[in-house]
């Protein structure tokens, strides 16, 4: 089995932290600032069983210039091209206007979404209920996924996830 899973979410949420501990090597650049990673960075994590080539978007954001324009091209064509979409969500903040342009950009697509839900070692676990909350009315989702991309907490049971999408 093999695919294409695509990472979208606001800068900041961990697209790059989650990628390079996924991949073990430090292909994304990673960064405090928001919009660091420029290009779509591709790495391949090969089990057993699955073959998966994850592609890390550009920051989305509201287009204001033609920059903004031509990289949400870049992310939109990203999407179409995918077996899976990782929508990642920043467990310590809100939903916010970053979060329902991704959620505008990802209705009427076909492709299995999974919500990850990042950061969860910053968090009460009783929070993530509000959280799943807050999502689950505005797409609907393949599946839930709470994980800490920095502690590697649940990491293996989203690579399992996606598998099975595959
Ligand atoms: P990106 O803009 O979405 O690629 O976000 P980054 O991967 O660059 O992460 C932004 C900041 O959040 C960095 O300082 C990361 O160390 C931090 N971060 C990412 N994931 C986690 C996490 O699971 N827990 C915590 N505590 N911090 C995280
Ligand atoms: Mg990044």
């Amino acid at each position: 089995k093999s695919g294409f899973i695509t990472i979208i979410g606001r800068p900041n949420v961990g697209k790059s932290t989650f990628m390079n501990r996924v991949l073990g090597q430090k292909i994304a650049i990673m960064s405090d600032k928001p919009q660091t990673t420029r290009n779509k960075i591709q790495g391949v994590y090969t089990t057993d069983h699955a073959q998966m080539i994850f592609i890390d978007t550009p920051g989305i954001h509201k287009p204001k210039h033609q920059l903004g324009e031509h990289m949400m091209k870049v992310a939109r064509n990203t999407l179409r091209e995918s077996e899976v979409i990782l929508f990642i969500v920043n467990a310590t903040e809100k939903k916010g206007p970053g979060d329902k342009y991704i959620i505008d950009m990802l209705k009427n697509n076909s492709t299995p979404i999974v919500l990850v839900i990042n950061k969860i070692d910053l968090i009460h676990p009783d929070e993530i209920i509000e959280i799943i909350e807050s999502y689950k009315d505005e797409l609907e989702f393949s599946d839930i996924v709470p994980i800490s991309a920095l502690q590697g907490n649940n990491v293996d049971s989203l690579l399992k996830v996606i598998e099975s999408h595959l």
